[in-house]
């Protein structure tokens, strides 16, 4: 019998590219939708040992395919390793701040965020992420909260604030009756299962809100038929937020690739980045040859000090899980990656700071200059 990890690694190998597919399209200079991949905790090593697991060494992930490339430095204002609040507040507003802080200043001051400055574009906005939809890096997005723990306020910052199209994730313990009717009159249908997400009328749901687990959706390993990949979320959202002709922002969170991390749980990782990737490729398929789409992937911060030490005395093959040693089970201040590609992307190389990618988010959506 074929164990499951080989079995999914010969899967993988059907869908992933061993080199990239050429994609031609005239750049125009013209952004009409913009896509955020935000791998949480997703270093280099971690891409390494999906991309050797998926292809072998000489392979690439679909994210590796990506014309432009560099990388991102992630220390927030008071501290040198970042949590994802303030990572995903530096990416998402522009500006750095404390540890654990969602969308505004160390003295209160809230900062204008991307989806803020989409909906001002007259633009459709959607997050779409694995973890709880109120979690640190979703919520810099489209909250102004003190804490990262503040769960209930941060729904209510989504519901009474910028109302993003689309959200999707776990966390259905947060959205308590009465906060699932304030949804619902805002627009939203609600949705908890991926059969009820899959055979949804979407023209006929102005907002969608799907929470598919009670907490974080499970890693994919143990991910059963109740909940869809991050892939199959990308999709459902690209497809409602395509119906905006002013275009859309949209932000896809692999959001478990840390926690596979924090457990230095190599297995958990390599899954977690390759759903991660398997979305990327999908949204990449489902633009198309659309010139005006500009698609991002970066990560916020690094998870567990990973360091890739071997196979020794052989070159390690598809399906196979390199030696790894963890320095630790947090956070560390290593740089983290960044692809992009469509207008705008050259401005993508060498080294970035996290408030950069905000920038070039801000100008790809014609938002004013500050
Ligand atoms: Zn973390």
């Amino acid at each position: 019998m074929v164990p499951p990890p080989l079995k999914r690694a010969l899967f993988a190998s059907f869908i992933l590219f061993i080199s990239c597919p050429i994609v031609l399209f005239a750049d125009n200079g013209q952004v009409k939708d913009v896509i955020l991949f935000i791998g949480d905790g997703m270093g280099q090593a971690h891409v390494l040992a999906t991309r050797v697991f998926a292809n072998g060494p000489e392979g690439r992930l679909n994210m590796e395919c990506l014309e432009h490339f560099g990388y991102v430095t992630t220390y927030s204002e008071d501290s040198f390793v970042t949590d994802s609040a303030a990572a995903g507040t530096a990416i998402a507003t522009g500006h750095k701040t404390g540890n654990s802080i969602i969308g505004q200043g160390r003295h209160g001051q809230e900062y204008k965020n991307v989806l803020e400055l989409a909906r001002e574009m007259g633009k459709a906005t959607g997050l779409v992420t694995t973890t709880e939809v109120t979690h640190a890096t979703p919520a810099a997005f489209a909250a102004h909260e003190s804490h990262r723990e503040e769960a209930k306020a941060i729904a209510l910052d989504y519901l009474d604030g910028v109302q993003p199209d689309v959200i999707l994730g776990g966390g259905a313990w947060v959205w308590t009756p009465d906060l699932l009717e304030e949804a619902r009159n805002r627009g939203y249908t609600t949705v908890s299962t991926k059969k009820e997400m899959d055979t949804l009328d979407s023209t006929k749901s102005k907002r969608l809100l799907g929470l598919f687990a009670r907490n974080h959706m499970a890693f994919t390993t143990e991910r059963g038929s109740e909940e869809p990949s991050l892939r199959e979320m990308a999709l459902k959202a690209l497809e409602i937020l395509r119906r905006d002709p002013d275009g859309f922002f949209l932000m896809v969170e692999g959001g478990r690739i840390d926690h596979a991390g924090h457990n230095n749980d190599l297995r958990w990782l390599v899954h977690e980045v390759l759903d991660f990737d398997e979305a990327i490729g999908a949204v990449r398929a489902g633009l198309g040859d659309q010139n005006d789409a500009l698609l991002i992937i970066t990560a916020d911060h690094e998870t567990g000090g990973l360091a890739v030490v071997g196979p020794g005395g052989h070159l390690p093959g598809k399906g196979e899980m390199v030696e790894v040693r963890w320095a630790t089970k947090g956070h560390t201040a290593a740089d983290v990656p960044i692809w992009a590609q469509g207008p705008g992307a050259e401005a993508v190389r060498g080294r970035m700071d996290n408030t950069e990618v905000f920038s070039l988010v801000k100008e790809a959506l014609g938002g004013d200059k500050e």
